[in-house]
């Protein structure tokens, strides 16, 4: 018989703890032995001995957080290719969320759980798609797990921002967008859509660019945004962490359109309180049709949710056999910079 997950996985104060390979996945305070899904900020912490991931989310933290802090000995694994660690066979899928976002799939005495870490469907041109691995356990998060949060397509929102730039041409287009991942992805929709002007970055952004393209991610022309070119500025886009498109720095720009792209922006209330005046719903994380439809697809008999609006979820997933169980680790859905972490 194989052994339940719950008798080899459980939670720790430090995080989701692997007992058989004595390891920690995403582990939220500075562990002996870390396998990390991504380099987010709420993921990937500073502190770790040993880390495992994929080789572009150790380039990212190594950016990120220096050298010395993204863990003292780092191993990179290839999507597919299986390590065993103590008694444990560990591979990385990924997970369609950033550039090296990784599902971590681990197999002991038969029985096999996959965490997904933060994921999404949709396709993105800056990382690989999400790929469905069949478990016994999914662990998955619920950013956006109520019936509500339906996210349109890229394209719909991507003609809006073209529409609003060619309605203003006089204005500079702001838009708030976190630094790994998103910023990327907008960059590369708006190529793919024809944008071909220079994009103007704000200075938090310009080191998560220049390794994106490092790592193969082509962004076209990028050049700093200098607000004290306010008059070059007419007419363009600039991207900026979330934080920074309300401060007075962007306040400086040419009558600036305040512009913000995050799943978040699909309850209005959230880009009133704001002051965003073009709210793009473009997000890295799946929505409440495409967290059920990936739960099914997987075929899990159980589902552990690590954070968000779990409750929904479970009771969703309940209603179609599945056994749901709230994780509730407290940390996660805090990334740097992201909308989510003011209001929530
Ligand atoms: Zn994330
Ligand atoms: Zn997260």
């Amino acid at each position: 018989m194989t052994p339940h997950p719950e008798s080899w996985l459980c939670v720790r104060p430090e995080g989701l703890f692997c007992r058989p390979g004595a390891f920690y996945v995403d582990p939220l305070r500075p562990v002996e032995r870390a396998v990390v899904t991504h380099a987010h900020s709420d993921h990937a912490r500073p502190g770790h001995g040993a880390v495992l991931a994929s080789p572009e989310t150790l380039a990212l933290m190594r950016a990120r957080m220096g050298e010395d802090r993204a863990g003292e000995s780092q191993q990179a694994l290839g999507w597919g290719a299986a390590i065993t660690i103590g008694e444990v066979r560990v591979w990385l899928q990924p997970a369609g969320h950033v550039l090296g976002s990784a599902q971590v799939a681990m197999e002991w005495r038969g029985s096999r759980a996959v965490v997904s870490g933060d994921y999404k469907r949709r396709p993105d041109p800056t990382c690989a798609a999400f790929v469905p691995i069949p478990c016994d356990v999914f662990v998955t998060e619920a950013t956006f797990g109520l019936p509500v949060f339906c996210h349109p397509s890229d394209a719909h929102e991507i003609d809006r921002l073209l529409a609003s730039l060619s309605l203003f041409p006089e204005r500079t287009h702001v838009i708030g967008c976190y630094s790994i991942g998103k910023c990327q992805r907008l960059i590369a929709l708006l190529r793919r859509a024809g944008w071909n002007a220079p994009i103007f970055l704000h200075g938090a952004l310009a080191a998560p660019c220049r390794e994106y393209e490092r790592l193969g991610v082509p962004l076209g022309d990028l050049r700093p945004a200098t607000v004290a070119d306010g008059e070059s500025l007419k007419g363009a886009v600039v991207l900026a962490p979330p934080s920074a498109i309300t401060e007075r720095w962007a306040r400086r720009l040419a009558d600036p359109v305040v512009s913000l792209a995050s799943g978040w922006m699909r309850v209005r209330q959230r880009a009133k309180s704001r002051g965003v005046e073009l709210p793009l719903v473009i997000s890295d994380h799946a929505d409440w049709q495409e967290l059920n439809d990936t739960i099914d697809e997987v075929g899990a008999p159980e589902v552990w949710v690590t954070h968000g609006n779990e409750e929904a979820l479970i009771h969703a997933v309940g209603q179609r056999g599945i056994v749901g169980r709230a994780l509730r680790l407290v940390g996660y859905g805090e990334e740097q910079d992201d909308v989510a972490t003011t209001d929530r």
